[in-house]
């Protein structure tokens, strides 16, 4: 697309965001995966539609207050980049356009209150914790508070499972065939700690040393999506740092903070970071890529029938193209049947959304549970703990409360049986 931006006058990430608006056609196939447009029908609720408000945006030829509610109103889950022949970043794009604007936008009151509420408490276990005590209180008046407020408190669980401490080192089993060091996660580490625990016996299982960096916090993915460029390097620092060198890879077992991660060079694009960031950055690898590539040790006691849809994280599948290897472990284990969904629109829950925009992450999340239903699956698998509290909530909705797992829990659960 023909543009006149000017990259420099709009931050370190301007350029990225100018190549990314050049390189769109304005073909229009990356439409029909767009979950916004099929849900919405409009064309400035689609890729194409937002890339062309986005440039007219930065060419200063529209206000940014006209373009923000589309621009937000995107779920930020990057089903529109493999749709896309001409390969646009759109990531790119969106997370710049995101961080530029935040430094000078302003947003009605209850939208900056859910805002600060995330960025103050999502990324931090000790505080979320707290909060999502508080949160019980809260639900006695879930239905007299505005819509975002209410549908946080309709995401939080009843109770929350007790924690699991791991110690700092789990050794390898058997002959030890890599060592690699684990992020542990914010959210993820309060509400299904035992994604943690299955992560580190699967690896252990499978003759893999795992070292859990001690001073490690929110990789800040949560944030970057959203815009928080500044917050987001200031969490991200500390895990640079904290990090060693010496493994074989930086394992991640939540497909947001995946994907963050591997955008860590452009999130510290200008800054004295860059380099360390990016190398960083190329060491960061889901358990299901890790694990598929070094081979899983054989399965030999008997295992139950079963019936597992395999839902694609929209942070997994599309932002880091991880299709085949959580498949490829799933069917590692016998007697495993492996059923694909008709609906690989992402589920509403990405990162943030079903926070921020709660009538469309439910209806996108109705749409998800019942295909889901369809598939007549005795269980629900994926790879990212956003979309187990969306999905679970909507499957408990539509009167069908199927268990919903991480990949590494049922592998954990095939290895434990042995
Ligand atoms: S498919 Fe790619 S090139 Fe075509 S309109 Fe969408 S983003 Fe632009
Ligand atoms: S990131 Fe998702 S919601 Fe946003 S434009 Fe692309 S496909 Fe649509």
């Amino acid at each position: 697309m023909q543009h006149s931006i000017l990259p420099d006058n709009h931050g370190p990430r301007g350029q990225a965001m100018a190549d990314a608006v050049q390189s769109c056609v304005h073909c229009g196939f990356c439409l029909a995966a767009c979950p916004t447009y099929s849900v919405l029908g409009e064309e400035m609720d689609s890729p194409r539609g937002r890339i062309y408000l986005m440039k007219t945006v930065l060419e200063g030829d529209l206000p940014a207050e006209d373009a923000q509610p589309y621009i937000d109103r995107c779920l930020g889950c990057m089903g529109c980049e493999p749709a896309c022949p001409s390969g646009v970043p759109y990531g790119e794009l969106l997370t710049s356009y995101r961080a530029l604007q935040n430094e000078t936008q302003s947003r009605p009151l209850i939208d900056s209150v859910t805002r600060r509420m995330i960025v103050e408490t999502l990324p931090y276990p000790a505080r979320f914790r707290a909060a999502a005590r508080l949160g019980k209180l809260g639900k006695l008046v879930q239905g007299a508070l505005p819509e975002q407020l209410g549908a946080m408190l309709g995401l939080l669980p009843d109770t929350l499972p007790a924690p699991i401490a791991l110690p700092n080192v789990i050794p390898a089993k058997g002959e030890r065939r890599a060592r690699v060091a684990l992020l542990t996660g914010c959210v993820q580490t309060v509400l299904a700690p035992d994604i943690n625990k299955a992560t580190v016996d699967v690896l252990s299982a499978n003759g893999v040393e795992v070292v859990i960096p001690q001073g490690q916090g929110c990789c800040g993915s949560i944030l970057s999506h959203i815009g928080e460029a500044d917050r987001a390097m200031h969490l991200a620092r500390h895990n640079l740092s904290a990090f060693p060198t010496d493994v074989d890879a930086i394992i991640t077992n939540a497909a947001g903070c995946g994907s963050g991660m591997h955008e860590y060079g452009l999130l510290f694009k200008g800054q004295p970071e860059a380099q360390q960031a990016t190398d960083f950055a190329h060491r960061v690898q889901d358990v299901s890529v890790f694990l598929a590539d070094l081979g899983l040790r054989e399965i030999t006691t008997p295992q139950p029938e079963r019936r597992v849809a395999y839902h694609d994280a929209c942070h997994l599948a599309y932002a880091q193209g991880v299709i085949d290897p959580p498949r490829d472990l799933l069917e590692h284990i016998p007697n495993l049947t492996l059923l694909e969904l008709d609906n690989g629109l992402c589920c509403g829950s990405a990162g943030t959304y079903n926070l921020e925009q709660p009538e469309i992450a439910a209806e996108l999340g109705q749409l998800k549970a019942q295909s889901i239903i369809d598939t007549q699956a005795d269980m629900v698998v994926m790879g990212n703990i956003g979309c187990f509290t969306q999905i679970e909530t909507h499957l408990a909705q539509l009167g069908q409360a199927l268990p919903v797992k991480h990949t590494v829990q049922v592998l954990a659960e095939a290895y434990r049986e042995e």
